[in-house]
């Protein structure tokens, strides 16, 4: 494996830390979770924020803490209870995972959330930046964190082409993170750094010219700050058809639970095939899950079809249709999925591109 030679000690000083602590107790944002040491409240948040933005991520927060506003509160929920309240923020799994973890902490550690890094660490869902967020921001525990905000802010203040993306590369910068970290207040350093990032040194137009950290930022004096940080591996996106069966009876329709690994798993959507390629509604059914959905229905009628926008995830873009079908009664496959009266729909935990779908 590839090495990447750290900058030396001595441009390392205790000076970068005061500058950037000086500079959140001027400009730090005043966020919900920033007046607690609740490490229960500090992991909520920091799984929220995670792939979300701030100002979506607060009303989530606020919300998710009211309806649970604690451990005991979380783990004794069901999953689609939990699943419905994280509805809209994407990445379920960080929901599935902190209703696990909230088991475990009951299961495991008498229902108090874990002091030590290796029992945090150890819980569903909390990797190496969740875990010294938590113990670092609650518990005063020396835990550099190392997300994109700071990726950014070390790669171009010392003006590194080490790749964020790669096992090397993420390895020295965690060393280098440590080496920048206050040991006195590395709950307050942590902010600090991942605010400046959030802040002043933004992806595009960071503001360079009232940046205190300017006349020792390394990219800044060669004009490299537009290409750092630098990354080596480019996602791959792969498109994804979705044929979606909206299939009405009187004023009831039709719903599944999503199961396997497969993106959404524990969201309702409305019945789906899906095709290798885009595919119009004549051929649709002629598909063989569409045979087997109508098997033994006589009659039915096609009311309307809905292209939606490209839905884009990380991986992913999903192409999607809508098809607005009626049956006089259900057939025999159709009763084995979920019968749901359409006054209920709001009941059922349901991925964004449903949502954005019904309420056109
Ligand atoms: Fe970031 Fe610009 Fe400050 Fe350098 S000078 S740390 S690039 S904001």
């Amino acid at each position: 494996m590839k090495k990447y030679r750290q900058t030396g000690p001595s441009t390392v000083d205790s000076e970068y830390s005061a500058l950037l602590l000086s500079w959140y107790a001027l400009q730090g944002r005043d966020l919900p979770w920033r007046c607690t040491r609740d490490p229960y409240r500090i992991w909520i948040s920091e799984v929220i924020l995670q792939q979300t933005r701030v100002a979506q991520g607060t009303a989530y927060y606020l919300r998710f803490m009211e309806r649970f506003p604690d451990v005991a509160a979380l783990a004794g929920a069901s999953e689609d209870e939990v699943l419905k309240c994280w509805q809209g923020l994407g990445y379920y799994s960080r929901a599935r995972n902190l209703h696990a973890a909230a088991r475990r902490i009951v299961s495991c550690f008498d229902g108090v959330f874990p002091v030590e890094y290796a029992d945090v660490r150890s819980l569903p869902g909390i990797g190496d930046y969740t875990a010294s967020a938590i113990c670092s921001i609650a518990y005063d525990a020396p835990y550099a964190v190392l997300d994109g905000n700071v990726f950014r802010v070390l790669s171009r203040l010392f003006d590194l082409d080490w790749p964020i993306d790669t096992t090397a590369g993420r390895r020295a910068f965690l060393q280098l993170a440590e080496a920048m970290l206050d040991q006195t207040r590395p709950g307050l350093y942590n902010q600090a750094v991942m605010d400046f990032g959030a802040i002043c040194c933004l992806p595009v137009q960071p503001h360079c010219t009232d940046c205190p950290l300017q006349a020792r930022c390394l990219s800044f004096a060669a004009g490299h700050v537009s290409v750092r940080p630098v990354k080596r591996i480019r996602a791959k996106v792969e498109p994804r058809y979705f044929n979606y069966l909206i299939i009405e009876c009187g004023s009831e329709l039709l719903l599944h639970r999503r199961e396997g690994k497969d993106i959404w798993r524990g969201l309702y959507e409305f019945p789906l095939i899906e095709t290798s390629q885009p595919m119009e509604y004549l051929e649709l059914v002629r598909t063989e899950p569409f045979h087997a959905l109508f098997e033994d229905v006589e009659e039915w009628q096609f009311l309307e079809s809905t292209l939606m926008p490209i839905h884009q995830l990380s991986h992913q873009a999903i192409h999607a249709v809508f098809y607005r079908i009626k049956v006089d009664q259900w057939s025999e496959a159709m009763r084995r999925l979920c019968v749901v009266d359409r006054s209920r729909l709001d009941d059922y935990a349901v991925p964004r591109l449903i949502e954005r779908y019904l309420s056109r």
